[in-house]
C-alpha cells in the first residue's frame, strides 16, 4: 500500500553551533489542513527549527520534504517561492504606508515588480490586497496608516502580508507575543479558519499555554535539540515527560506562571 506523503516531512535534521546541538536528529511531519505546535523551554531549539524551515540556516545533516521535492539548504527566496511563508514576533509593516500599501507591495514582491519603479504602488495588485486584507477581518482599516494601527490589528495586515506569497505552510513565531487575552483568541481563530477553509498548514510557535491547548490539532514538543514528544494536545498534556521538562525545569512554566496549563 502507498501512503500519500504529508507536505512537510522533516528527517533526521541537525544543526550545530560550535559543536553545541542546537538540533538533534530531529524528526516530525506537518500535513496541509493542520494546525500544530512547536512548544519546548527557552534553548530547547523552536528558533532554529524555524530558521533551518525557511532557510536561513542550512542543516547540518537530514532531509527537509516540501511538497514531494528536497527543500534542505535552498535559498530563502527558493524555499519562499515554493510555498513557505514567515512571519515574524516583531511587527514588519512601514508605518508610513497603509495596510493596503503594505500588503500591496508584498504582492509586488511575490511577482519581482518592485524594479518597476515607474509605476505607481497605488495601481498594483489593489484588488487582492483588499481581498487579503478583507480575509484577515481587515477590510474596513485598508486605508489606515499602520503607524496608528493597535498592536492586534498591525499582526492581521503581517498576516495578510504573509498570505500574499499563497503559502501552503506558514511557519508563526510567537504570533500572538505581546497581545491581550482577547487579541490573542481572535488571531488564533483567525488562524485555525484559514487552516480550515484553506487547507493551509500552520507550524506556530507559543509561550501562551492556552494558545497552543486550544488551538493546535497537534503538539511537538522540544527540549535540547531533540523532539521529546508530539501527539494530539491530549496526549501531550498528560506526557510525564513533557511534565517533566515543563514542571522539573520550569523555564516556559516560569514565563507563563499566570496560565498554566488548563
Ligand atoms: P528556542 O527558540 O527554542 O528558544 P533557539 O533555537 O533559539 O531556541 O536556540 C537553541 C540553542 O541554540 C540555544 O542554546 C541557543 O543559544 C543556540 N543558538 C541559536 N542560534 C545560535 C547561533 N546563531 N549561534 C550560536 N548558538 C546559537
Ligand atoms: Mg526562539
Amino acid at each position: 500500500m502507498t501512503q500519500s506523503m504529508p507536505l512537510l516531512r522533516v528527517s533526521h535534521v541537525a544543526k550545530a553551533f560550535d559543536g553545541f546541538r542546537a538540533l538533534d536528529d530531529v524528526s516530525f511531519d506537518v500535513d496541509a489542513g493542520e494546525m500544530v505546535a512547536l512548544i519546548g523551554p527557552n534553548g530547547a531549539g523552536k528558533s532554529t527549527c524555524f530558521n533551518v524551515l525557511n532557510g536561513q540556516l542550512k542543516p547540518d545533516a537530514g532531509s527537509i520534504a516540501f511538497d514531494g521535492t528536497e527543500a534542505a539548504g535552498l535559498a530563502p527566496r527558493t524555499i519562499w517561492q515554493k510555498g513557505i511563508a514567515r512571519t515574524f514576533q516583531i511587527a514588519a509593516t512601514f508605518a508610513s504606508l497603509s495596510a493596503v500599501e503594505n500588503v500591496q507591495l508584498a504582492l509586488a514582491s511575490r511577482e519581482r515588480e518592485l524594479h518597476r519603479w515607474w509605476k505607481p504602488i497605488a495601481a498594483m495588485h489593489r484588488e487582492e490586497a483588499l481581498d487579503l486584507l478583507d480575509r484577515v477581518g481587515m477590510a474596513a482599516a485598508a486605508e489606515r496608516t499602520c503607524g496608528v494601527l493597535a498592536y492586534g490589528d498591525i499582526k492581521r495586515v503581517e498576516l495578510a502580508i504573509a498570505l500574499a506569497s499563497r503559502p501552503r505552510l506558514l511557519l508563526m513565531d510567537e504570533p500572538t507575543a505581546g497581545m491581550s487575552s482577547a487579541e490573542r483568541a481572535s488571531m488564533m481563530a483567525l488562524v485555525k479558519q484559514l487552516v480550515v477553509d484553506q487547507r493551509l498548514a500552520v507550524l506556530f510557535t507559543e509561550h501562551s499555554m492556552d494558545a497552543v491547548f486550544g488551538y493546535a490539532d497537534r503538539v511537538i514538543v522540544m527540549a535540547r535539540g531533540r523532539v521529546i514528544a508530539a501527539g494530539a494536545p491530549d496526549a501531550i498534556r498528560r506526557d510525564a515527560k513533557v511534565n517533566a521538562v515543563y514542571f522539573g525545569a520550569g523555564s516556559l512554566l516560569d514565563e507563563t506562571r499566570d496560565q498554566a496549563l488548563p
